[in-house]
């Protein structure tokens, strides 16, 4: 019954990929690699290491550019990932960070319109003051990248699905067409809500693969760390040396709380699609919901292509309530189960109003054009019993039903 239902779910979409488990499990973790061939990688909290002649080292000379207990984590997302390379970082940000300094003054990043809201703000508030030029499109329209690319546009941002808003990118497709008009293009893709078991952006075409790993990657909500994979060894070779450059690097004990979360990811991204996919088509089918989006439900604008691209749909659900404000206001105050916070990927649910929380720098008019309203709640569902979340979604809707305080 069990296997039943798994295959019914993934049914139609790209099938996972090979020994997923297996290399989420043991890359990086060889206990061949310690003499005392410890099973778990220890934490390595060295800053330097010992060198057996003036610049001869046995792989590791100074924390900041490399460490014992991060290397063990870059191995293990690398396999994940299809990657020949990987970097752990300080954070989804100093991810983002990190790969924005690949580029120059007066070059130019196209993003998609409709990104994390702290993506937005690095590129137009800060990265502009550094000269570089950040423009905005719809990258769901395809015809509106080449319209949008310039002579001197040297990087794709694409992030799929899109927060909060969860539109579906055809990465294949945006990488084809920039490659083809300029190979030397680095398409990136922000591969956070997905992560590698649903989604290989490398196989797709992209350059670049990132993720915030403060969520689904380490998906205990206990750690803040960025991952950056790649198989391009000109970027690895630049990214390797803007890393000890710029100082982005997270801490040891940070990299094995994220490697020991990392293990279970597959476990827990097919319990996240089985919870979203309850509470997506509970919500579709009531009455107090104007509209629903998840990229599972056939009802999504891109559920094809999300099938197409991808081997399942992580635990992100937006939704529209009926009413104004006050409704979404109420439900969100009346949840007990589902915590009212910010954040996502983690085992516990979260819900929370993007248009005052997540994405409250994202100036008006574009929260308006984005579709980022009042009534616009997102949902992280985590893996606590469908029933259970179900109930408590009920419940608060409930509480929207009586007269509602303006
Ligand atoms: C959270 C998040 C980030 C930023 O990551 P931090 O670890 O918070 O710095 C970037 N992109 C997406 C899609 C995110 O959800």
């Amino acid at each position: 019954m069990a296997s039943r239902r798994q295959k019914d779910s993934s049914d139609g979409y790209q099938p996972l990929f090979k020994s997923f488990a297996t290399d989420a499990i043991h890359v990086g973790s060889e206990p061949e690699q310690w003499n005392s061939r410890a099973v778990v990688p220890p934490i390595s909290l060295s800053t330097t290491f010992k060198q057996h002649e003036p610049g001869k080292h046995a792989g590791f000379n100074y924390s900041r550019c490399g460490n014992p207990t991060r290397s063990c984590l870059e191995r293990a997302v690398a396999a994940l990932d299809g990657a020949q390379h990987c970097f752990a970082v300080a954070s989804g940000t100093a991810a983002i960070l990190t790969i924005a300094h690949l580029l120059k003054a007066g070059d130019e990043i196209l993003c998609m319109n409709d990104v994390y809201g702290g993506t937005n703000e690095y590129f137009s508030k800060i990265a502009v003051e550094f000269g570089l030029g950040v423009s905005f499109a719809d990258l769901t329209k395809l015809e509106e990248i080449k319209a949008a690319l310039k002579p001197n546009t040297k990087m794709l941002w694409i992030e799929t699905p899109t927060n909060p808003t969860l539109k579906v990118v055809d990465i294949k497709a945006c990488s084809d067409i920039v490659h083809t008009h300029n190979k030397d293009i680095i398409v990136v893709v922000d591969n956070t809500f997905m992560s590698p078991y649903f989604q290989r952006p490398l196989a797709l075409g992209a350059d670049v693969c990132m993720y915030s790993a403060t969520k689904y990657m380490n998906g205990h909500s206990d750690v803040v760390m960025g991952l950056i994979s790649l198989n391009r060894d000109d970027l690895n070779e630049r990214l390797k040396f803007l890393l000890s450059a710029l100082g982005t690097v997270p801490s040891p004990f940070d990299c094995y709380m994220c490697h020991r979360g990392l293990k279970t990811l597959h476990v827990r991204m097919k319990q996240h699609f089985r919870n979203a996919m309850a509470a997506a088509q509970f919500l579709e089918a009531d009455p107090r919901v104007d509209r629903v989006i998840f990229p599972g439900l056939p009802s999504h604008p891109q559920h094809e292509l999300t099938r197409r691209q991808c081997s399942g749909c992580p635990g992100m659900i937006s939704f529209y309530i009926k009413g104004k404000l006050e409704h979404a206001s109420t439900f969100l105050s009346s949840l007990k189960l589902i915590t009212l916070a910010d954040s996502l990927g983690g085992v516990e649910s979260l819900a929370e109003h993007p248009a005052s929380m997540t994405h409250v720098t994202v100036p008006e008019n574009e929260r308006k054009e984005l579709g980022i309203s009042d009534t616009l709640i997102r949902l992280s569902v985590g893996l606590e019993d469908e029933e259970d979340i179900i109930a408590d979604l009920d419940q608060a809707l409930r509480a929207t039903e009586g007269p509602i305080e303006q």
